[in-house]
């Protein structure tokens, strides 16, 4: 994977590189931040840049005999280690205890050249552990050790990507800060982490940590208009939904235009100031109709508009990325969002979401959101 194939982060990027251009790689390296920010892929570019035959200044080539190998995942010195479940799963039939990394290579391979920013949840549906969590046991860190005790194939460095270090079994852990402790020669380990709070500190001090932030608006935008053709409007709402997380991009393309959200947001902004509650009821039941994803979808969305218009009354305009008609509305919109209400709308908004999202009745949400929402907007 070239650095160029991932969304944004630019800041990393050049970090990564610079590291490689001034001979400073470290031996172990932590890249942590919130999911679908593209850790993995970042992980996985570094690595194939530092075996590239001839690196430019920005990327790999993608072109010579090693990034070939890398862009298919099969490089002999690449090694991945991830969460499994040691039974009930789609392996190969081995006994539970020998099940490790290694057991479900070609469906990790699979899914990361399908979506590099897969997340938990979309892993364990691929090897078919749904509900359950996996888990990195402590014969894969014996697996590991062996690999690593061997000398690289082809490249000068020999990458370990360990993906979601903190679910591993606490005596892997133990095994793996020995190794980190006392690593191989032209080794190097990459931590991918979501949770660096549940891995053991010795660890942590003994890496270099890079952390990702989630992508930027205008990035996901950019590249959803230029590489995924959706239009700049349907990027510009997705790109507000997404909120920097690119699964959260990935699953709002392939379903169906997100459209209306704006259009309802507006109506129920006008018939609460003008306290129209017959609109308000019928806004309510279209809410309703959205179904349960759509439904936190508009309220996310909201959630945006609302503080982006906040920041508008207080003539902060350079951070809003409010675009056609919203910008229009939102000029108008502005003065009733003030100090006054903000938190409380905030605080309206975010619950909703969440009893949305733990299987509230929609009708009895949105309703008594509607009703919150009147009073609030008035308030002036
Ligand atoms: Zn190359």
């Amino acid at each position: 994977m070239k650095f160029e194939k991932i969304v944004g982060q630019d800041t990393v990027k050049t970090k990564l590189i610079k590291s490689v251009k001034e001979q400073r790689v470290p031996h172990a390296l932590m890249i942590t931040g919130p999911e679908g920010t593209g850790k993995l892929a970042l992980a996985i570019a570094f690595a194939q840049y530092l075996s590239c035959h001839k690196p430019t200044n920005t990327d790999s080539c993608g072109e010579c005999p090693s990034c070939h190998k890398f862009e298919k995942l099969i490089h002999p010195d690449l090694h991945f280690v991830f969460p499994v479940n040691s039974s009930d799963s789609k392996g190969d039939g081995e006994k539970a205890a020998a099940k490790s990394s290694d057991t479900f290579i070609h469906l990790w391979r699979e899914a990361i050249l399908e979506n590099p920013y897969i997340s938990e949840p979309i892993w364990y549906n691929a090897i078919g552990i749904e509900n359950k969590q996996g888990i990195i046991n402590t014969a894969e860190s014996s697996e590991v050790i062996k690999k690593l005790s061997l000398k690289s194939f082809e490249a000068e460095y020999k990458t370990m990507i360990i993906w979601l270090p903190e679910r591993m079994h606490i005596s892997a852990a133990n095994k793996l800060l020995k190794l980190i402790e006392e690593p191989p020669a032209k080794t190097l380990f990459i931590l991918v982490t979501e949770d660096p709070e549940n891995i053991i500190r010795t660890i942590i001090s003994r890496t270099q940590i890079i952390r990702v932030p989630p992508i930027k608006r205008e990035h996901i935008s950019t590249y959803l208009v230029d590489k995924v053709g959706v239009t700049p409007e349907r990027a510009h709402d997705i790109s507000r939904i997404a909120n920097g997380n690119f699964n959260v991009a990935l699953k709002l393309i392939g379903e169906h235009e997100s459209g209306p959200y704006f259009d309802l947001f507006r109506t129920l902004m006008r018939c609460c100031y003008t306290k129209n509650v017959l609109g308000l009821l019928s806004w309510v039941d279209a809410a309703v109709g959205l179904g349960r994803e759509r439904q936190k979808e508009l309220l996310t969305y909201s959630l945006e508009i609302v503080r982006d218009s906040l920041m508008l009354n207080l003539g902060l305009d350079d951070i809003v990325y409010l675009a056609g008609d919203e910008a229009d509305f939102g000029k108008k919109f502005s003065p009733f969002i003030n100090g006054k209400n903000i938190q409380a709308l905030n605080t309206e908004l975010n619950l909703a979401i969440d009893h949305i999202a733990r299987n509230g009745n929609a009708n009895i949400v949105f309703t008594d959101l509607a009703m919150k929402l009147v009073k609030l907007i008035n308030k002036n």
